[in-house]
């Protein structure tokens, strides 16, 4: 089993890179944004709620996270991927120490993390730029991705020294082409993998 969180800010291609590592390495890929928008389109009240934190910006609280995280996984059988790509996913301590508890019951722990850099004004771009397509309500308003852009900053990026306690944490360049960032990714991931199996065989 593969195991990988792709961490970096909103903006930084963690989605983007997400679906082609999926494919590459048929990974099962967990995005608790899109669970959440799909949640939201379904018209739900629970979506109602969902929204009401997404559209100002705020983390959407772990509680809440968790209980919609447990109905997907229930309806999603783990099994039968090669392994699971999280992407976005955990963005609190809290969220990273339940992750860590449920894979540690697996016995798959997460391998890497994977940490796109990308400068903030260039994020902020990117993303200004999607939300012209994308239709998401958090994407078009500068003020709202600032908000996002210093949450992360705030509870998400303490993560980074979480992970580098587990040795687990890597730093890459996100500011390449897609095809330069998926490159640099499957590298790393590449190397995690012949390093577990040298030692598998030691
Ligand atoms: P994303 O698609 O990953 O950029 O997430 C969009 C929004 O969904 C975020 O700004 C948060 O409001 C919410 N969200 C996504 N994942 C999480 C998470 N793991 N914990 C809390 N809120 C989340």
């Amino acid at each position: 089993m593969l195991n990988i969180i792709l961490f970096g800010p909103p903006g930084s291609g963690k989605g983007t890179q997400a679906l082609k590592l999926k494919l590459k390495y048929a990974l099962i890929h967990i995005s608790t944004g899109d669970i959440f928008r799909s949640e939201i389109n379904s018209q739900s009240s629970l979506g109602e709620e969902l929204k009401s934190y997404m559209d100002h910006g705020q983390l959407v609280p772990d509680e809440l996270t968790f209980r919609v995280l447990k109905s997907y996984l229930g309806e999603n059988d783990l099994e039968k991927s090669q392994g699971i790509i999280f992407d976005g996913f955990p963005r609190t301590i809290p969220q990273a120490e339940a992750l860590d508890t449920f894979l540690a019951e697996r016995k798959e722990p997460i391998q890497v993390v994977l940490s796109l850099l990308v400068n903030e004004d260039e994020v902020v771009k990117r993303i200004v730029l999607r939300g012209k397509s994308s239709g998401r309500s958090d994407d078009n308003d500068e003020t709202i991705v600032r908000k996002r852009m210093q949450v992360y900053r705030d509870q998400t990026f303490p993560l980074a020294a979480y992970y580098t306690a587990q040795n687990k944490y890597v730093e890459l360049n996100g500011e390449g082409s897609i095809e330069e960032v998926f490159t640099s990714l499957c590298n790393h991931i590449n190397r995690t993998v012949a390093l577990s199996e040298g030692a598998d065989v030691i």
